[in-house]
């Protein structure tokens, strides 16, 4: 679809090529999928190799440096653990000390030379930052895009556990930077579910409960949902909490009634695993069945759905208490929750999802595949990113300052970076020219102090403004972001009500290099922009003050010929100031002026009060 567009870097109206197409990834401890939209559907992607659409979120280096990822390695993880490297989630943006009191042993070895740095796992010679290892996943996801879409894949969505710090987030993105995708956007994993589950359209208010219970990790989220606005409101969870120990839960029960030893002879290298995959296949199977039956080296063994039940309650049961404090932590009762979203494989088992929806008193969303919804809500966000969806709102923060130019070129910011949007923010504003009839209205976005630093989005001009004396029209500048992104700015005189309004596209055209460089520049830059900010402030008040001491003589003729004089000679010290001195010697010389100048202002008020009381009689 061609589209019409302003052309951010200069203003001008360019129409678009068809855009490439933009992933939603969700990469997951155990498993990661990718999605995309087709036909308005999200869909998951997938590809020959891969025998399911999801993709274990395993790496396997092979001897002679090959890089296997998905299935393939997750079938190497018993017969070479030290070069099978899985849950690579967990040590995102983590250091040494984070994960030194962690419950778990990997079959691979975590190195860290200096307690405070970011973790590294070594095979071989190598020493790999769970970076570099998430980014193979996300390479093997952008690579099944590209084959099932036959067409080059860079730009994605990726989602993160709600909890994810920044440090986690920036990890994450540039796990995607190194897979060579642009990450437009890191989203909540709660809110790609919610978003999956069409909620979040214009003018609701929504209160939603988000359980992800998973293969090793439980989260709970609270989002607060309001015209296209996610707020997590709380998020609980275990870190050490999953499917894989309703696993283990089967393995010991088996263990105790068949008197099974893992390290037994007959079973061979391979028993503790086979016991391993056999639990996990009855725990799937009365998902949808009351037994499960096999036979283990020839032995039957067998559980039921009941048996089964009464092993995992108790584990359930610390998922309520997760959900209990979430609900503490947002002061909310169970009965304000609107909707309750789940998420992850072991929602699948019937106990768990009785046991939410008895605790949440409400039937749970569970329509969606609990495997795939977050990786289909980020396919969700990925369509609105591309500017594909009226029905949803852009659910976003602002990446960099919105504001107008002023006098001297500054940058007066109307709304500062991370605003939530929707967002509506306003100021006044004034002209500085008698008689002004038009004022030029320029749109920057940027954190640096001088517009010229900025980037501009585009100017327009407020005409047939009623020329008034300098400083009287009060101009009032609203700038709206609207939840698609897009910025209006409105400009009105209120005394007249003159107004002129412009819509700019704000969020596109920049990309995050782009974004990043500006930050950066602006962190650089932040004393020498002071210093010229202070200056150029100096300068319009002191022009200010030159203005109104013109003002001053002229409507008060019967000041002394000396006091005349005192005055001019103040102010041409002032001008020259103005032009050639710095911040300092303005301000001194204001000082000097205003000194002087105060007694005959009270002396003018004096004056002006007795002239209006002439020849009137006081009560
Ligand atoms: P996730 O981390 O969301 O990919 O969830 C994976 C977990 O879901 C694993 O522990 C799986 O064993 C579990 N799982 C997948 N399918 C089912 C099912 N039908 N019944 C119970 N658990 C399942």
């Amino acid at each position: 679809m061609a589209k019409i567009s302003i052309n951010l870097k200069d203003g001008s109206v360019e129409k678009e090529s068809a855009p490439s197409a933009i992933v939603g990834i969700d990469l997951g401890t155990t498993n990661s999928l990718v999605a995309f939209i087709n036909n308005n559907k999200p869909v998951i992607l997938k590809n020959d190799r891969n025998k399911h659409q999801l993709v274990p979120s395993i790496i396997h280096f092979t001897q002679n440096g090959e890089i296997i990822v998905g299935d393939q390695a997750r079938e190497l993880i018993t017969d070479s653990p030290e070069r099978t490297i899985y849950s690579v989630k967990r040590l995102m943006g983590k250091s040494y000390i984070d994960i030194s009191d962690s419950q778990e042993s990997m079959g691979y070895t975590i190195l860290s030379t200096d307690e405070d740095k970011l973790v590294k796992v070594k095979i071989d010679d190598c020493y790999l930052t769970p970076i570099e290892l998430s980014s193979h996943v996300l390479r093997e996801l952008k690579t099944i895009a590209e084959q099932s879409l036959s067409q080059e894949i860079d730009k994605a969505v990726i989602t993160v556990p709600a909890y994810f710090n920044n440090t986690q987030r920036q990890a994450t993105r540039d796990a995607g930077k190194l897979a060579g995708l642009d990450v437009l956007r890191i989203v909540n994993e709660p809110t790609a579910a919610a978003l999956a589950y069409g909620i979040g359209a214009k003018n609701s208010e929504e209160i939603v409960a988000v359980y992800d219970l998973g293969g090793g990790t439980f989260d709970i989220s609270i989002l607060h949902i309001q015209d296209g606005i996610f707020e997590v409101l709380s998020t609980h969870g275990d870190t050490y909490l999953g499917g894989d120990d309703f696993d283990h839960s089967i393995m010991n029960y088996w263990i105790e009634k068949y008197e099974l030893s893992l390290n037994q002879e007959s079973g061979g290298k391979h028993y503790g695993q086979d016991l391993r995959l056999l639990a996990e296949a009855a725990k799937k199977h009365l998902s949808s069945n009351q037994v499960f039956k096999a036979k283990l080296n020839d032995m039957d063994i067998q559980l039921s759905r009941n048996q089964f039940d009464n092993l995992i309650q108790p584990l359930i049961d610390r998922t309520l208490l997760s959900c209990q404090s979430s609900l503490n932590d947002a002061s909310l009762d169970r009965d304000k929750i609107n909707s309750v979203i789940m998420v992850g494989g072991s929602t699948r088992i019937p106990l768990v999802k009785k046991m939410v929806s008895e605790f949440f008193e409400q039937e749970v969303n569970d329509t969606i595949n609990p495997d795939e919804v977050v990786a289909l809500g980020a396919a969700i966000q990925a369509d609105i990113l591309a500017g594909n969806r009226t029905d949803m709102l852009l659910l976003d923060i602002t990446p960099l300052s919105l504001g107008i130019e002023t006098i001297g070129g500054l940058m007066d910011t109307i709304i500062p970076r991370n605003s939530k949007v929707p967002t509506k923010a306003g100021r006044q504003y004034t002209t500085s020219i008698d008689g002004q009839v038009n004022l030029k209205i320029a749109v920057y976005q940027g954190e640096r102090d001088f517009v010229s630093d900025n980037r501009k989005l585009g100017e327009f001009t407020l005409k047939g403004i009623p020329p008034m004396a300098a400083g009287m029209p009060k101009i009032d500048i609203q700038f709206i972001i609207d939840g698609d992104g897009i910025l209006r700015v409105k400009a009105t005189e209120l005394r007249s009500n003159v107004a002129t309004e412009v819509q700019i596209k704000s969020q596109y055209g920049i990309s995050e290099e782009e974004m990043a460089l500006m930050l950066k520049d602006s962190m650089m830059n932040v004393q020498s922009d002071m210093d010229h900010r202070a200056l150029i402030e100096a300068q319009n008040e002191g022009q200010n003050v030159v203005l109104h001491t013109n003002k001053f003589l002229d409507q008060n003729n019967w000041l002394e010929v000396t006091e005349v004089d005192h005055l001019q000679e103040l102010k041409s010290i002032l001008i020259s100031m103005i032009k050639e001195g710095t911040k300092d010697q303005i301000n001194s010389a204001m000082d000097n002026l205003n000194t002087y100048s105060r007694p005959l202002a009270e002396k003018a008020l004096d004056h002006n009060i007795q002239s209006a009381l002439k020849g009137k009689e006081i009560l």
